[in-house]
């Protein structure tokens, strides 16, 4: 199976003053002003008077904050938000996504931006950040409609940039969200755990990744009993842990960053079957590998100097006479052993050996991520995300990155203490509460027994990845929310010194 194309549109840069010869060639132009912009602002611009008038006339706090068409040949439609001087990185997001909304609803084409009135290394990251907005609404996710109905957004040109603009980190990381969004997306008929690790041997091979697939038989001897507990419903045997590495020094380093991902091609439920509300939307529960291979890609496509291990637990978690069930007790790769009780809390089973298997390796930082529980989402929304980790001492970090990359999470206890609820009579421990109270901070807690080796390691429990409207930059349901988090980590904050 073909990996979509993740080419990103044409980019064009335009240093200088906003002429009316660059504006004339675009369909659109989003403009981004100060709160309040001054007549020196509209100045800038070429028919900028007649634009400050329709502002003033417009309805104050509404996005667009103005809407108008150019005289000119192409009529080109404005739209235009405004931003405070300090606003954070998940408002110029935001802000982005509802100007390209407006904008291109109907038609799309060559879309201009514009950024006037701040300070130039200011309007450096509004650029990005709406650029960012751009070419997700750019990308054409899964479609198999006989008669494609959305407007193509063909190239982008950025007016009036203050300084050649670096736009290769937002390209990379629209690269890895979309490719995340697209995976997600994928009817489940027409991506199966096979179709899948194809995908991955096929985008590894084009960017000499190494690629290893653990079939069910490899994962029979490597005892990973807890993954195979969930793959064993299914009546073939598609499912696999796969682990992609990539190495740009060394071939034989060790990994400096693992990523390991849940990968529930479709989830029903199992034996504890789903609700139908519950099960709609269940071809998404692989997310979290998505944008664990997302970040991969992001990655490569900069050449970070940084060994990454990437593992892939793909199965899906099905009813039938094979399908696992309440009371099982399973012994994971690490020789721990669980007593099942949900059969719907698949998403640890599957993570706990592929966890064992990423932490043997000794990332100097381990993270998962997986679209795991409901209680995530009832405790934080699906704004935010739910962070967990083995070092407390990352919780303010964790935070702050969030609020940088505008991907933002909030941390959560694990531990100990809340093992105890998992105390079982017959396994090490449960599988989960029958409670049901927590469970995020019991899954997390439960994941951080298949650690090995004391490794630094933070799971994300991606509340934010499925978003009614979308969030952030996105416009989609499915968000990708990850890959710019963790693209942040490793870029703005100093990944090793934080963990050692
Ligand atoms: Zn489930």
């Amino acid at each position: 199976m073909n990996p979509p194309d993740l080419k990103n549109i044409r980019i064009f840069q335009k240093l200088g003053n906003v002429d009316t010869k660059s504006m004339a060639a675009c369909d659109q132009l989003l403009l981004v002003l100060p709160k309040k912009p001054s007549v020196k602002h509209f100045k800038q611009l070429p028919q900028g008077k007649k634009l400050q008038q329709i502002l003033r006339a417009s309805a104050p706090g509404s996005t667009p904050a103005l809407r108008s068409r150019l005289s000119n040949q192409k009529q080109t439609l404005v739209v235009a938000g405004l931003l405070t001087k300090d606003s954070s990185a998940f408002e110029q997001l935001t802000l982005g996504r509802q100007l390209v909304q407006a904008a291109c609803s109907e038609k799309a084409g060559s879309l201009g931006i514009s950024v006037i009135g701040f300070a130039d290394d200011e309007q450096a990251t509004i650029f990005n950040n709406i650029l960012a907005a751009t070419l997700a609404a750019a990308f054409q996710l899964p479609t198999f409609k006989t008669k494609p109905a959305k407007a193509v957004i063909k190239s982008v040109r950025l007016l009036g940039v203050a300084a050649k603009l670096d736009t290769s980190r937002t390209e990379a990381e629209a690269k890895g969200n979309n490719l995340a969004r697209w995976l997600t997306t994928m009817p489940p008929n027409k991506m199966d755990a096979v179709d899948y690790a194809d995908l991955a041997k096929t985008l590894a091979k084009s960017h000499a990744w190494s690629y290893t697939r653990f079939d069910v038989k490899a994962l029979q001897e490597l005892g990973a009993g807890a993954f195979l507990a969930v793959a064993q419903g299914n009546d073939n045997d598609s499912a696999s842990i796969v682990r992609i590495r990539y190495r740009p020094g060394n071939k034989n380093a060790t990994a400096d960053l693992g990523l390991v991902g849940k990968g529930i091609i479709f989830d029903t439920g199992g034996t504890n079957l789903k609700p139908f509300q519950s099960m709609l939307d269940m071809h998404g529960d692989m997310q979290g590998s998505a944008v664990a291979l997302g970040t991969l890609l992001a990655i490569s496509e900069l050449q970070l100097p940084i060994a990454v291990d990437c593992w892939l637990a793909l199965t899906e978690n099905r009813t039938g006479p094979n399908a696992y069930k309440s009371q099982d007790v399973v012994t994971a790769a690490n020789g721990k052993t669980i007593q099942t009780v949900h059969t719907d809390a698949e998403g640890r089973m599957a993570l706990a050996d592929a966890l064992v298997l990423a932490s043997r390796d000794k990332p100097a930082l381990l993270f998962d991520y997986a679209t795991l529980t409901g209680t995530c989402v009832s405790a934080i929304t699906t704004h935010y995300s739910g962070v967990f980790t083995n070092r407390v001492d990352l919780h303010p970090w964790l935070k702050r990155t969030g609020q940088n990359c505008g991907e933002r999470v909030w941390p959560f206890p694990i531990g100990e203490e809340f093992m105890h609820a998992l105390k079982s009579d017959t396994a090490d421990f449960m599988q989960c509460s029958p409670k049901g109270a927590g469970d995020h901070i019991l899954a997390a807690s439960f994941l951080s027994e298949f650690v090995e080796n004391d490794t630094p390691w933070v799971h994300m429990d991606l509340s934010a990845g499925d978003n009614e409207g979308g969030l952030g930059h996105v416009a989609s349901k499915f968000t990708g929310f990850g890959v710019r988090y963790t693209m942040s980590v490793i870029l703005d904050e100093d990944l090793f010194k934080a963990t050692d």
